[in-house]
């Protein structure tokens, strides 16, 4: 594994692993390693020849009230992660690398950003939609791995790179859980142990939907409504926003049919927590997915 800083080394490195004909699986990522991102480069890993792994906390996708300053940095741990996972290069750029000059362009995914996190966090997707495409400009033709535990993120993506014809191939993997049902998140190193405690009651409360849901609630109010308020019941989370959407397009839904998602963030103290499941009725039964627990790989069941 090497540890690559310079765009003009990493774009030499990719093209001469694509003269010898490798394949490329890329996972972007802002670092701070967990399960959930060992879970991309393992997937990246079983499907490709040649595997790059970004590590960039990319400034544009903070607002200036965010927590740009204190998202966790690990450079010589996720190093060791990478080599753990096989990880071939891990480009690792400095800001001025990125942006030697304040951006004047940028890239905006419409529709799809206005609600969910595209609400509370105005730019944000800007700053993702456009880090994205400097990456993938970098990395050139590839198959790229992102976590539906961003589930706006997966699909702002998605649709970028079939609307621009960008050369990658857009997978996206299941959440990865801890063994209580936490979703893994960088910033899950914020919590403190209370708060750690506090913040499983996300999940429980997309748990308690997707009971509902299995004994046959159909209605978008209904479930949200019931998320709501098992947030509510916990006075150490602030809820921000519970939507329940359709998750090609992310618009609000009234009866739950097809594939839908249900969607929070919420803070627990002072840090920002997401968490998401999808739902797909089919001839009128609720599959949930929840994604996976932590090593077990085992499906998340509601509880
Ligand atoms: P980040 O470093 O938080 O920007 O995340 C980098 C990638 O890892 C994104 O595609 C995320 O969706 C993905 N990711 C983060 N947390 C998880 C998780 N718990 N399960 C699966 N993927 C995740």
């Amino acid at each position: 594994m090497i540890t690559i800083d310079r765009i003009s080394e990493l774009r030499i490195t990719l093209d001469a692993a694509r003269r010898q004909g490798k394949t490329v699986g890329f996972v972007p990522t802002m670092g701070a390693f967990h399960a959930g991102h060992r879970s991309l480069m393992h997937a990246a890993r079983t499907s490709h020849d040649f595997v790059v792994v970004s590590l960039f906390v990319n400034p544009l996708q903070f607002g200036v009230s965010e927590d740009l300053d204190r998202y966790p940095r690990d450079l010589e741990g996720d190093q060791g992660v990478a080599i753990a996972e096989a990880v071939d290069v891990l480009f690792a750029p400095s800001t001025a690398e990125m942006y030697p000059e304040q951006t004047i362009t940028a890239v905006h995914v419409a529709a799809l950003t206005d609600g969910l996190c595209g609400r509370s966090r105005p730019g944000h997707f800007d700053g993702v939609a456009t880090v994205v495409t400097k990456l993938f400009s970098i990395v050139g033709p590839c198959t790229a791995y992102f976590g539906k535990k961003d589930f706006q993120q997966l699909a702002v993506i998605r649709r970028m790179c079939s609307d621009l014809n960008l050369p990658a191939t857009v997978v996206g993997c299941p959440i990865v859980r801890e063994r209580d049902g936490l979703a893994m998140s960088s910033r899950n190193e914020h919590l403190s142990v209370d708060e750690r405690e506090v913040a499983l009651t996300l999940y429980r409360a997309l748990a308690s939907a997707a009971e509902a849901l299995a004994s046959g609630e159909r209605h978008a109010y209904a479930i949200q409504h019931l998320v709501v308020a098992s947030l509510a019941s916990d006075p150490g989370i602030q809820a921000e926003y519970v939507e329940v959407v359709r998750s090609d397009d992310l618009q609000t839904v009234e009866e739950i049919e097809g594939e839908v998602l249900v969607a929070l963030a919420a803070r627990v103290g002072n840090t920002r927590l997401i968490d998401n499941m999808t739902v797909r009725v089919d001839a009128g039964s609720a599959a949930v997915d929840l994604g996976v627990m932590i090593e077990s790989e085992a499906p998340c069941a509601a509880r």
